[in-house]
């Protein structure tokens, strides 16, 4: 039977409720029963968070690197024991099917150990001097306590990002966790604590993200802030980290375009497409978004993929073989509504879906539009769910130019069996990352990021950890 424990804070190595005792409900997006309430943070509990993370860091700053990566190597270890218990969490509270709750828990586990190990490599360099006896030092020192504000997309990925960079590099970290989903990051955060992270150098909140966000951002022991969420709420908080000087990095929303060009192999193109729209119910930052597919082969990729759309078993994401599960809210069924039921009243046709699904649950159903006019919202809004509008095109230049029309810049992709076309994409893309002919994104060793409104640096790769680290030069004559 599995089962949903109440959520607690982590201050200073000790899991407590908020001071005041107030909670917030968590609900099961496939029954809409509450499972479970999740403790509501107040300005105390952060004044704590911030004085333990202050101290935390203090003492993590002076732990080796080899030390850090031990510990850390074991917090990976206990994730990997203990997936079978993190996994239907995060399905109970997110409604993922629990293979793919899996694969994130899993893939915590690899981040960790690569943060880990990379935070063993941030080396400074000499650079030679144009004076005898002067020795030139470049430095690299962790950036301070740090304030990161995560989603409920994937509860435990995009909180393992941040807090691991941040530790293998010697910062603490104050983490305000997705409200929606807060079980399964709150048993990241365990792993840490239980692998012997020093108190105060992890600390994990939830309550009111605006209230939270405005306190900590321009608090003086916060030296750096990570958010990763939808582009209006990053802007905000970029505005106000740029106020108070904060370094930052924000990981947005896209509108990710996939090209399929006529010489593409359609029914690689189908299956690694609709995975990716499909997977998480479409709730994916770099989903697929816009379809652009060449006249020749329209037909038959409309044909296809929505033959694909029409065979995933949309259910509770704990049945075995359940493929889709349920949006992870009420409001993101009304979201996606307000997508369709705008693309329909400017002339889009639907080739299958277009609903809710059941009136259970915030099941909606694999959903493929063809015929979607440009100045419908879907072609302009992050929808964030399962839709795939798709467009015909005719050349090379028209599908780039409307690849990069809108602001965002996060991940696109291609199919093609061409070289030169697979060159020529690659580089006409305005995105941070690009994927062609497969899915090969978010590996812990490569870089995460986008361009454009879908935000700066980057969360993965050996760029990510130095978003923690400050450079230091040191000048010295003498000895
Ligand atoms: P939302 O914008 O209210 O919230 C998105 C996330 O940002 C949540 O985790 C929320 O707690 C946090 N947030 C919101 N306001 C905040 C603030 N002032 N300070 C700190 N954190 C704040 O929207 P939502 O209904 O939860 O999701 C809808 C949209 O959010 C989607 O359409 C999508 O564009 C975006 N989103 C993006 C990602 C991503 O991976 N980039 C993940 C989740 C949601």
């Amino acid at each position: 039977m599995t089962s949903y424990s109440d959520v607690s804070l982590m201050i200073d190595g000790a899991w407590t409720k908020g001071a005041n005792g107030r909670t917030i409900p968590v609900i099961n997006p496939a029954t809409e029963e509450v499972i479970g309430q999740v403790a509501h943070a107040e300005k105390a509990d952060l004044d704590r968070a911030l004085e333990a993370a202050e101290r935390g860091f203090q003492e993590w700053r002076k732990v080796s690197p080899f030390d850090r990566y031990k510990v850390m190597r074991k917090a990976a270890e206990l994730i990997r024991q203990r997936v079978d218990e993190i996994a239907p969490i995060m399905t109970l509270e997110q409604g993922k099917p629990v293979i793919e709750a899996k694969g994130e828990t899993l893939l915590a586990a690899d981040i960790i150990e690569w943060m880990a190990e990379e935070g063993r490599r941030t080396y400074g360099r000499i650079v030679p001097a144009r004076l005898p006896n002067v020795h030139q030092l470049v430095m690299k020192e962790p950036v301070g306590p740090v304030a990161a504000f995560t989603p409920w997309n994937f509860p435990i990925n995009q909180v393992v990002r941040k807090a691991s960079a941040a530790l293998a590099t010697g910062c603490s970290i104050i983490v305000k966790g997705p409200e929606d989903t807060p079980g399964s990051c709150a048993q990241l955060i365990k792993a840490f604590v239980d692998a012997g992270v020093p108190k105060g150098v992890i600390q994990l909140v939830y309550g009111v993200p605006s209230e939270i966000s405005e306190y900590l951002i321009p608090h003086p022991i916060i030296k750096k802030v990570t958010f990763t969420g939808s582009t209006p709420v990053g802007k905000q908080l970029a505005a106000l980290a740029g106020a108070h000087m904060k370094r930052v990095t924000m990981e947005l929303g896209g509108h990710s375009p996939a090209i399929v060009f006529e010489d593409a192999d359609v029914d690689q193109a189908v299956n690694v497409l609709g995975a990716n729209k499909f997977r998480n119910a479409g709730q994916v930052c770099v989903a697929p978004t816009r379809f652009l597919v060449h006249e020749k082969v329209y037909p038959e990729f409309v044909e296809k993929f929505t033959a694909y759309a029409k065979n995933i078993k949309v259910g509770n994401g704990l049945d075995a073989d359940t493929r889709m599960g349920p949006l992870v809210a009420e409001r993101r069924l009304h979201a996606i509504d307000g997508f369709v039921s705008d693309a329909l009243a400017k002339g889009a046709k639907v080739q299958t879906g277009g609903q809710r699904k059941g009136n259970k649950g915030y099941f909606y159903e694999p959903t493929v539009l063809t015929d979607v006019p440009l100045d419908a919202r879907i072609m302009n809004e992050e929808p964030f769910g399962p839709l795939a509008p798709i467009s015909p095109f005719k050349d090379f230049d028209g599908v780039m130019k409307e690849a990069n029309r809108l602001p965002w810049g996060l991940a696109a992709y291609a199919y093609t069996t061409n070289s030169k076309t697979m060159a020529q994409v690659g580089a006409a893309f305005e995105s941070g990352m690009v994927s062609i002919n497969h899915h090969g994104l978010a590996l812990p060793e490569v870089p995460f990021g986008g361009m454009k409104d879908s935000g700066y640096g980057s969360e993965g790769g050996i760029e990510a950890l130095e978003a923690y680290l400050n450079t230091k030069f040191i000048s010295q004559l003498g000895m």
